[in-house]
């Protein structure tokens, strides 16, 4: 494939062929896809990206796979101006990158996984895997359907039922495992050193964190091809917060974007934060945490791309800041009641995290800040239990409902 050159380990720089491998046999590092950026700069324009089908795939040619095999309808989700939310936020120029409505299971994880599985294929495997906070077990066992794949999830045991049932439904092996994220991702790199499985995120990594780039592509095209001024985003392993940087790295390397890169914001669960507490003690090393916090599907404690999420924020001139449990439910609320959005407990860090750097005047309020919604609320509606106006509930009468209703009226 001539516009993938291979894989590069991130810290010795040693190169690897295109193969389903993700660590450096000589120093341990991360495996990173590496282009001909001369070869990419030739053949793509914003022109012929137009044209290309409305999903991720319209940017196929910044992407490590050949053919899309599966997930043809992920990504191209709406970019919203956020009116309301900005005039409460003080922000004339918001706007809402809204992967909750993400296709076919309601989170960004289906970028990431479209891009994997369609490797996966390429290589030819019959088996796909992952370990996973949630969402990614709903897509992985969505397109694993979609391709004929036989699948295996690997979850933590305590999670959301609503999040189990959205992997149960399409009938993959569910394996809810005794012990938090960290606990299945050991669990899991054992298994794919004794099985010929595509595990997305252990040895096909490197194919699928490809996938969060396409965040920073549809972003810059639904500007019109620019980059905005600020982005924040929501950190679990860090890997989508250092692709979303990648990603307008590469537009402007291949000439389909100039001028100024945004400053990256990224934003944690207090409960479970190594990389926005790394942040603010200076460190440039990661120290492990254990989860404690209703944001389960950001909650990894050792996050496999932490330094570099740092690193991005140091590069482009951003921050951490992290949310309570409770300013997350409010952050839910505040999105819902204010732009009509219904997001998940990562969803509602990332808007508890915009709301105090716009209060610490981090942003001019004349800036172009975009924030990434990554998952549904349907998801995660367990959480919002006590939280929540009461329902009224009336006899099937006029009278009643005047007594009950009518008599609130202000
Ligand atoms: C997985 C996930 C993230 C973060 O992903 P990383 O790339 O691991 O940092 C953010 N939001 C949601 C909803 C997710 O499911
Ligand atoms: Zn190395």
């Amino acid at each position: 494939m001539a516009k993938v050159k291979g894989l590069r380990c991130r810290e010795c720089g040693r190169e690897y062929p295109a193969e389903p491998i993700h660590v450096c046999e000589f120093c341990f590092g991360p495996l990173e896809v590496e282009y001909d950026y001369d070869l990419i700069r030739n053949t793509v324009s914003r022109e012929k990206i137009e044209r290309g089908p409305k999903s991720l795939w319209r940017y196929v040619d910044l992407l490590p796979v050949e053919e899309p095999k599966v997930g043809l309808t992920a990504g191209f989700t709406p970019l919203r101006k956020a009116e309301n939310l900005g005039k409460v936020l003080g922000l004339k120029e918001l706007y809402i990158k809204d992967d909750s409505v993400n296709h076919p299971t309601l989170s960004f994880k289906d970028r990431v996984v479209s891009v994997a599985l369609s490797k996966a294929v390429e290589f030819g495997f019959d088996t796909a895997a992952c370990a996973s906070t949630g969402n990614l077990a709903n897509s992985v066992a969505a397109h694993s359907a979609q391709a004929g794949l036989n699948c295996y999830v690997f979850i933590p045991a305590n999670l959301e039922t609503q999040k189990i049932y959205g992997s149960l439904v399409y009938s993959p092996t569910v394996v809810a495992v005794e012990g938090n994220y960290d606990d299945v991702n050991r669990l899991c790199s054992e298994i794919a050193n004794e099985l010929n499985w595509a595990f997305v995120n252990i040895n096909i990594r490197p194919y699928y964190a490809e996938g969060s780039k396409t965040l920073a592509f549809e972003v810059a095209e639904q500007l019109g091809w620019r980059a905005p001024d600020a982005v924040v985003a929501p950190a679990a392993s860090g890997s989508l917060v250092t692709k979303i940087w990648k990603g307008f790295k590469e537009l402007r390397m291949v000439g389909l974007i100039d001028g100024k890169l945004p400053r990256v914001y990224g934003a944690q669960a207090e409960g479970c934060s190594p990389i926005a507490q790394a942040w603010k003690e200076g460190r440039d090393y990661i120290k492990p945490v254990k989860p404690n916090t209703i944001a389960k599907s950001i909650a990894i404690g050792n996050p496999a791309d932490g330094i570099y999420a740092l690193a991005v924020t140091r590069e482009s001139g951003g921050e951490w800041e992290t949310a309570t449990d409770e300013e997350i439910i409010e952050g839910i609320k505040l999105l819902a009641e204010t732009e009509g959005i219904f997001t998940e407990t990562a969803g509602g860090t990332t808007v508890a995290v915009l709301k105090k750097l716009a209060q610490r005047g981090v942003f001019r309020p004349d800036e172009v800040v975009v924030v990434y919604i990554t998952g549904n609320g349907y998801k995660t509606m367990e959480v919002l239990e006590g939280h929540l106006k009461d329902v009224v509930r009336i006899k099937p009468t006029l009278a009643d409902f005047r007594d009950k209703i009518l008599v609130r009226v202000p």
